[in-house]
């Protein structure tokens, strides 16, 4: 199995830092299966990872870090059921264009694709969509590595009861080793997005949320304008933007030159109202187009950042959202990334930010971390009069005692974590802190 040494390591948006003593990266199941026995045998701990996209510490290790970028195969297509098996280390853009060719789809994604799959489930990573549920919600079956190095399925038929604790799990009770993908026959978006004023879009939040298959609006703060996004499925026509267009927006726009302009309102904040509002008049649009499900959903990856995201009961959308906005003015905070609002529909998976409720996840994003921790602060305690639900993969500062009656499975969950690993090999900083009462 290839190994690596290295001096440092951090996550993608490098607000982590670690030294591992080495990155494993196996390519079978029975190598997985070897190093959890050797972690056992040595009294090693091990955290796995997918593109390390988390900006909360979940990946940091001292001892074994776990990469199954080797171990990213589709292992089967029921093409009938719309079902298919992969090796948990592969990327969704990876997965998107292998469903694609035997025409199927995900039902829903989050804004980019760079992720492992089970990077992506182990934190509820989500897209938008009120009758949608998260990315984990679209997962029927896994089969799990054990501290013990035993392996077990997880699914429909076998241990059915564990499905909804293993599917947002954190890395927590084991190494998800094969993935089983409930996904639908593929299909084209219709994308017909419009700028609108922010009262204006509040006005119309609810009949939009209730009439359009994935909505999610886009606002920078200091700016007049929302934008609208409103996809459908479609089985109109292919058409597609213009690959010009495309190209300049993707690599130029998004890359370059928005990445400049949050570099210049990172360096002088006092610029940034005016940025934003140049770039909502350059950015927010109306757009018409058709294309691919996956093409739709998500965007190229955008300049690094930091991110915090709660998700709330959805009939508190539009007062939570007023009072962000008032908070931003009152505080002088400058932020300089877009508040993306996105809807997500309850499900019953026990870690789930929106474990039996419908709701809708607010964010907070910036480029310029002046006063990031206080903003942090103010955002996390404004969701909190909401019962808000920290994002796992995204900043928090949450005290743990809050989450677990936020939680209502949360002791369940923790308890798991024990019998499935009472030595604690699959544990870190982070998850100690979390369920360490
Ligand atoms: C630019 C950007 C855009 C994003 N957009 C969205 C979005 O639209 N919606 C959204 O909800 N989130 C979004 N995120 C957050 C992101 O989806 C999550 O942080 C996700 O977990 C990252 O996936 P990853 O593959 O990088 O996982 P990592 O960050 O590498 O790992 C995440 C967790 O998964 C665990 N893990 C990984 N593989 C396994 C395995 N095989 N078995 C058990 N545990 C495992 C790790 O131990 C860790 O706990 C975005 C992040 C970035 C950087």
């Amino acid at each position: 199995m290839e190994s690596k040494k290295v001096d440092s390591f951090s996550n993608w948006a490098g607000n982590i830092k670690f030294k591992p003593e080495g990155v494993y990266y196996p390519e079978t199941e029975q190598e997985i299966v070897d190093l959890v026995n050797s972690a056992n045998k040595s009294g090693k701990k091990m955290r796995l990872m997918g593109a390390k996209h988390s900006w909360s510490a979940l990946i940091e290790t001292d001892d074994y870090l776990v990469s199954l970028d080797k171990y990213n195969n589709l292992l089967e297509v029921n093409k009938e059921a719309k079902q298919v098996t992969v090796q948990s280390g592969i990327r969704l853009h990876e997965l998107n264009e292998v469903l694609w060719q035997h025409g199927l789809s995900m039902s829903n994604l989050g804004t980019i694709t760079e992720q492992s799959v089970a990077g992506a489930i182990s934190t509820g990573t989500h897209g938008s969509g009120i009758n949608f549920g998260n990315i984990s919600t679209q997962v029927i079956g896994v089969t799990l590595v054990k501290a013990s190095g035993e392996v077990i399925a997880i699914n429909q038929k076998e241990n059915t009861h564990l499905l909804p604790a293993v599917q947002i799990s954190m890395g927590a009770l084991g190494i998800i080793s094969t993935i089983t993908i409930q996904c639908e026959e593929a299909f084209y978006l219709k994308e017909e997005s419009y700028p609108l004023s922010f009262d204006d879009a509040m006005e119309v939040l609810d009949e939009q949320l209730n009439t359009v298959e994935h909505f999610k609006m886009w606002w920078f703060a200091h700016a007049p304008k929302v934008q609208m996004y409103r996809w459908y499925r479609t089985k109109d026509k292919l058409k597609p933007r213009n690959k010009g267009v495309a190209f300049l927006e993707d690599k130029f726009l998004t890359n370059h030159f928005f990445g400049f302009l949050l570099k210049a309102g990172s360096a002088f904040p006092g610029l940034i109202p005016s940025i934003n509002k140049f770039i909502n008049l350059v950015h927010f649009k109306k757009i018409n187009r058709v294309e691919e499900s996956y093409n739709v959903f998500s965007i190229v990856l955008p300049p690094k950042h930091r991110e915090c995201e709660y998700a709330i009961p959805v009939e508190h959308a539009k007062e939570a959202i007023v009072a962000y906005k008032q908070m931003i003015e009152e505080k002088k905070f400058k932020v300089n990334f877009v508040v993306e609002i996105r809807f997500v529909k309850g499900d019953d998976i026990w870690l789930s930010p929106s474990y039996k409720r419908d709701v809708c996840y607010i964010a907070a994003y910036q480029h310029n971390v002046r006063r990031w921790d206080e903003f942090l602060q103010c955002f996390e305690e404004l969701m909190g009069q909401y019962d808000g639900r920290p994002h796992w993969g995204k900043e928090f500062k949450i005290n743990p005692e809050v989450l677990k009656e936020r939680y209502p499975m949360w002791n369940d969950f923790k308890d798991l974590m024990k019998k499935f690993d009472p030595k604690g090999v699959f544990q870190n900083v982070m998850t100690r802190h979390l369920f360490k009462n």
